[in-house]
C-alpha cells in the first residue's frame, strides 16, 4: 500500500469531514491501522471527538468537590488567608488549621510574616470583605 500525494489528499479531505478512520480505510482501500498511523504522521488532529466533550462536562463536578471556606466558615482555628481575587466567585480562604495564637496556618504565615521590608502578599483586604 503506497500513500501518494493523491491519497493523502483525499485522506485528509475525509479526515476533516470527521469520519471514522475505518470509513476512511474503506474509502482508501487501506486497513483502519494505516489511515490512523498515516494521520499521525501528519499531524491530523481537531477532528471534533465525543471523548472531549465528556471531559467538558466531567470538569464543572471536580470543582463542586472543593470545599470552599467563606467567612462564616472561618474560626480561631481555620486559617483565614484570603485564596484568590475577592471580586471572583471561586474566592476562598483558606481553611486549614492555624499555629496556635495566629490567625493563619503555617503556610500562610510563612508568607504574612516573612521580611518586613517586603512588599509580602499581606490580606489587608479581609475586612472589606467580611460583609
Ligand atoms: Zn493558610
Amino acid at each position: 500500500m503506497g500513500w501518494n500525494d493523491e491519497k493523502i489528499g483525499r485522506l485528509k479531505k475525509l479526515w476533516s469531514e470527521g469520519l471514522t478512520t475505518g470509513e476512511i480505510g474503506k474509502r482508501l482501500g487501506v486497513s483502519k491501522n494505516a489511515v490512523v498511523g498515516k494521520a499521525h504522521r501528519l499531524g491530523l488532529k481537531g477532528r471534533p471527538s465525543p471523548i472531549k466533550r465528556q471531559d467538558v462536562k466531567v470538569a464543572p463536578a471536580k470543582k463542586a468537590e472543593t470545599r470552599i471556606f467563606t467567612l462564616t466558615d472561618l474560626s480561631a482555628q481555620t486559617c483565614r488567608w484570603p485564596i484568590g481575587d475577592p471580586k471572583h466567585e471561586d474566592f476562598r480562604f483558606c481553611g486549614k488549621g492555624v499555629i496556635a495564637g495566629k490567625p493563619y496556618c503555617g503556610e500562610h504565615c510563612a508568607a504574612a510574616y516573612v521580611g518586613s521590608g517586603k512588599s509580602a502578599p499581606r490580606p489587608a483586604n479581609t475586612q472589606e470583605t467580611a460583609t
